[in-house]
């Protein structure tokens, strides 16, 4: 079993599509581990897109990122990582596939509703950015 990152982003807060996008989300048949609402502080979220520090858009995306609330959960399926990116579509979601998740809700590249760690090594650091692994036992407890 493979585990990822999800972040339901503020745009998908403020839109209300939270029960849309996890209804999408467990129907692809991920197992919700962890799961919290959160408002990153500008560390956070400057952190957690450190790789992208040197990016024009950098400072756009810090700032959206840390607009509103969003949702943070880590996922757990076999292929996780590459089937909830399948599930997402492509980062702008002009170019995103019809049925995935982006192509349904997403308003721009930035304002792009969800997050999904991009490999397995990411998968595993992002998911213990935000949760420790009592959170997740905890929460896997009562899983039939
Ligand atoms: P992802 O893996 O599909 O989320 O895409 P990236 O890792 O390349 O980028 C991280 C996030 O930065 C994206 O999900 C967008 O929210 C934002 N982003 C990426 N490219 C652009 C861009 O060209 N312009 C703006 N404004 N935001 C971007």
């Amino acid at each position: 079993m493979e585990r990822t990152l999800a972040i339901l982003k503020p745009d998908c807060v403020r839109k209300q599509l939270i029960g849309q996008v996890l209804d999408r989300i467990e129907r692809a048949g991920f197992r919700i581990l962890a799961l919290r609402m959160t408002w990153l502080t500008r560390e956070q979220a400057e952190a957690f897109y450190a790789v992208h520090r040197e990016r024009d858009f950098y400072p756009d995306l810090v700032e959206f990122m840390t607009s509103g609330p969003c949702v943070v959960m880590a996922l757990e399926k076999e292929n996780a990582v590459a089937d909830f990116r399948a599930l997402i579509g492509a980062t702008d979601p002009a170019e995103a596939a019809e049925g995935t998740i982006r192509h349904q809700f997403a308003d721009s590249k930035q304002c792009n509703i969800v997050h999904g760690s991009d490999t397995v090594e990411n998968g595993q650091k992002e998911v213990a950015f935000f949760f420790g692994e009592g959170e997740i036992v905890r929460n896997r407890v009562g899983v039939m």
